[in-house]
């Protein structure tokens, strides 16, 4: 996972600034945010997408991972004071829009979000 962007973040090879992190998440804002607040939440350990969780963490790890993947994006968004709202967003494969191969939840917050998305 040499070359994985978001391996170099957890292992501070590349200067982020974490805004919040626990046992198995970190997250930071991301880098061409498209809403005034739009932060990713990714797991410690690499996992390519969605598709991938059970092969990566075996499946009773993983549903506990990707429950408390939820529980801590909303931990985030109150933090952040998005109490009107927010958009959770997981990107996966190349027709879901991933761009970056290593897990991460989109929060999405501090404007009106239409549906359905482009
Ligand atoms: P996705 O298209 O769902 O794979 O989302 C990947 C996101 O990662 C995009 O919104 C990018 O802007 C964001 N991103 C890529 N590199 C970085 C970085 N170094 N720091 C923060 N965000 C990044
Ligand atoms: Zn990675």
């Amino acid at each position: 996972m040499n070359d994985c962007i978001f391996c170099k973040i957890v292992k501070k090879e590349l200067p982020t600034k974490i805004i919040f992190e626990n046992d198995d998440f970190i997250a930071f804002n991301d880098i061409k945010p498209v809403s005034p607040t739009h932060i990713l939440v990714i797991p410690r350990v690499h996992i390519k997408n969605l598709w991938e969780v059970e092969d990566t963490l075996g499946a009773l790890h993983a549903t506990s991972l990707l429950g408390k993947l939820l529980l801590t994006a909303k931990e985030i968004a109150e933090q952040q004071h998005l109490d009107e709202g927010f958009r959770t967003v997981i990107n996966t494969g190349d027709n879901g829009g991933q761009t970056v191969y290593h897990l991460h939840l989109h929060i999405l917050g501090g404007r009106f979000h239409k549906w359905p998305p482009g």
